[in-house]
């Protein structure tokens, strides 16, 4: 999707889902690590207090004196918040638990939708030559998320396969309705990751085969698997791609990359 306006710009996809512990930050830290095996500069933009993505990265808490939170409400420079990681070419802009207090902080300002919007169009970001920022949003639709939605070219979404997956996804998509007629009106849908998969387990199957039907060409092709290795690179601080290059789980992120950077210079964007 080449923008004539933005040259340079990176694409930037929101990773969201409301609910906490369905694969967002795994998929943020293993996606971006995939895409950099492939020759991209990725940067993880973590909005969730929680700063799991800034850990699992390797950023100790010392490396994060500047945070999305001040590049947020404080206006700090780009080339203040965000750090490098120990894995060339993917950098991030770490959380640390001030972000909790954001979206009650930005209800009063009047930009409220649009600072992270306005933060990652700063002249500055040219100088990062990124090619994708990723944002790990937090589990809820708060302003956190909305900004997130406001800031992004497109929403990937991933979806844990167990019972009621699909649930709450309505939630989601009206949100992401409500940010293209107020703030954004060329958000697009990436595309709906099944994650947590077990291919042994009806319930996966059927899951999946739920999914595919309605939500039909929004499902990626590749799924990813429940894999123990994916649940432990977290506690090594690296992706599984580092901790485990040749892991299902591994292979899995390989994917879906290519997925996504393939639709990239096809321009073929599903909607
Ligand atoms: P979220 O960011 O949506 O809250 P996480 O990415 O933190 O979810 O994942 C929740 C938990 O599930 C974490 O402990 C993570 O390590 C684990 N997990 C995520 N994806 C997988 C997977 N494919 N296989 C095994 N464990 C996974
Ligand atoms: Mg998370």
């Amino acid at each position: 999707m080449f923008d004539p306006s933005r040259p340079q710009a990176p694409k930037i996809i929101a990773i969201a889902n409301q609910k906490g512990g369905v694969g967002k930050t795994t998929t943020a830290i293993n996606l971006a690590a995939a895409l950099v095996e492939i020759g991209h500069r990725v940067l993880i933009v973590d909005l969730d207090p929680q700063g799991n993505a800034s850990t699992g990265v390797g950023l100790l808490s010392e490396n994060r004196a500047f945070t999305t939170y001040d590049l947020l409400l404080d206006e700090a420079p780009l080339s203040e918040v965000v750090q490098a990681t120990s894995i060339q070419d993917l950098l991030i802009t770490p959380a640390t638990t001030d972000l909790s207090s954001a979206d009650m902080e930005m209800v009063s300002n009047e930009k409220r939708s649009f600072l992270l919007h306005d933060a990652l169009r700063q002249p500055a970001i040219d100088a990062f030559e990124l090619d994708f920022i990723l944002i790990d949003c937090p589990p809820s639709l708060s302003l956190l998320t909305v900004n997130a939605m406001v800031a992004a070219d497109s929403v990937l979404v991933p979806l844990q396969s167990e019972f009621f997956a699909l649930e709450g996804l309505s939630q989601l998509m009206l949100t992401v309705r409500e940010v293209r007629q107020s703030a954004n009106p060329k958000l697009r849908i990436e595309g709906v990751v099944l994650t947590m998969y077990d291919q042994r387990n009806n319930l996966s199957r059927l899951v999946e085969e739920d999914a595919r039907q309605n939500l039909g060409e929004l499902v990626f092709r590749t799924v990813i698997p429940r894999n123990v290795r994916i649940s432990e690179a977290p506690s090594y601080a690296l992706p599984v791609l580092e901790y485990d290059s040749a892991s299902k789980g591994s292979q899995a992120y390989r994917a879906l990359a290519m997925e996504i950077a393939e639709k990239q210079t096809t321009g073929g964007v599903k909607q």
